[in-house]
């Protein structure tokens, strides 16, 4: 990314980028669990934090110091992050655990994002490029390893996840759990171990061209309304079909939802490839952590076996380099990818093409980087059996 003059953020911005660092065991950030205290920020940019484990020695120390470095580092006037470490006494442990039990009670109906889920937007400078194709290949490889994979088609007005993912059912609203309100309750598709739930305006209207009605409809208030208003239930990754090129859906992810990593996808075009640096530009500055880059529409390689480069070279590594993200994949154009598409069955979920084969690489790539919360069992946990829970843990 081009240098920039930034300032360091002042202390309230920090706390407001911690509070994306969520302890998965209590299901809370830990702003408000009160775990991140003492913050300061020298002009230089150096931020030094203290956090408070409930352990010394707490297993999931390195996992939160990796979490607060790479969403702080997100900031342009950030230069370095220190972390003072230190343990609660008796009196902190007993209130950050009465915190999360009343944590737990408010998410008890389930109907926001739960924290456990790991929330994927995928995004793309403009129109065109195959992000939507990206998504709905993506979330059925991911849910064939047996994962709960949740799709925002926050393509408001474009959308074609619904068509993808052969799903095109109305989206029904019904009370959940005595609920004041009525809840979204998403579409559902089984793949394979796994399962699909999924909400799009594509599936509250009557045909994809009724879609142009919905024009006049604030975007984020929708996507917020996705967010708040579906009743999500148990969810192991959501991934969000981004409308292309927009800020204002990015800003408002920022401020509801600030752990969502991004993946940007991209064509090898230059063309594309610059168009593309000024969304993650854009993520970066709303702070948004970058979780790779797709480079989708890389070559086409004939029934002679010539590949041949229809949109040029380069676009992929060069916005990865760039904007310092991984390269996730490459994906090839293919007629199964498109066909895929229009039939309502993504290539990745049976397809033995090259093209599908990358889809399933990068979704294990993202398995592999998401830290399951099973595994994160330690401190916090065991603390938490051992005060007097009414509630049960499955709940956090
Ligand atoms: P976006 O969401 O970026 O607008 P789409 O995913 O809708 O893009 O893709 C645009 C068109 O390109 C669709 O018709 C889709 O089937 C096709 N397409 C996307 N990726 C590929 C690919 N790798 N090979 C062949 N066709 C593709």
């Amino acid at each position: 990314m081009a240098e920039r003059t930034v300032s360091p953020p002042s202390v309230d911005e920090v706390r407001n980028l911690l509070r994306a660092v969520i302890d998965p065991e209590l299901g809370a950030n830990i702003v408000d669990l009160g775990m991140a205290t003492d913050v300061g920020v020298s002009p230089a940019g150096l931020v030094t934090i203290g956090v408070k484990l409930t352990i010394k020695g707490c297993p999931l120390r390195a996992q939160i110091k990796n979490d607060i470095e790479s969403r702080l580092e997100a900031h342009p006037g950030v230069t370095k992050v220190k972390i003072e470490w230190g343990e609660m006494n008796a009196d902190e442990r007993t209130e950050v655990m009465t915190k999360a039990r009343w944590n737990a009670r408010e998410k008890a109906t389930d109907t926001a994002v739960p924290t456990s889920a790991r929330v994927l937007a995928i995004a793309s400078g403009k129109g065109g490029v195959g992000k939507s194709s990206v998504t709905a290949n993506l979330a059925v490889a991911l849910a064939a390893h047996g994962h709960v994979v949740g799709v925002l088609d926050a393509d408001i007005w474009g959308f074609s996840i619904p068509r993808m993912l052969g799903m095109a059912d109305r989206l029904e609203a019904r009370r959940v759990d005595g609920s004041e309100k009525p809840k979204i309750i998403p579409n559902e598709r089984v793949v394979g171990s796994g399962v699909l739930k999924v909400v799009s305006t594509g599936m509250l209207v009557e045909d994809e061209s009724t879609a142009l009605m919905w024009r006049g409809l604030m975007l984020t208030k929708a996507v917020e309304q996705f967010l708040n208003d579906v009743h999500w239930g148990k969810l192991d990754y959501l991934l969000i079909d981004m409308p292309p090129g927009t800020g204002d859906v990015q800003m408002g992810l920022a401020r509801m939802l600030p752990r969502t990593d991004l993946i940007i996808v991209t064509t090898p075009a230059v063309s594309a490839q610059k168009v593309a640096i000024r969304a993650a530009d854009m993520a970066q500055r709303s702070f948004l952590r970058i979780a790779g880059v797709i480079e989708n529409m890389s070559h086409f390689t004939c029934d002679h076996d010539e590949t041949y480069p229809l949109f040029g070279t380069g676009g992929g590594i060069t916005l990865a380099n760039e904007i310092g993200a991984d390269l996730l994949g490459q994906i090839p154009i293919e007629f199964a990818v498109a066909h895929g598409s229009d039939a309502g069955e993504p290539v990745a979920l049976a397809g033995s093409s090259p093209a599908a084969q990358v889809f399933r690489d990068i979704a294990k790539k993202i398995i592999a980087s998401t830290v399951p919360v099973a595994e994160m069992a330690g401190c916090s946990a065991r603390l938490l059996e051992s005060v007097e829970v009414t509630l049960g843990k499955k709940q956090l």
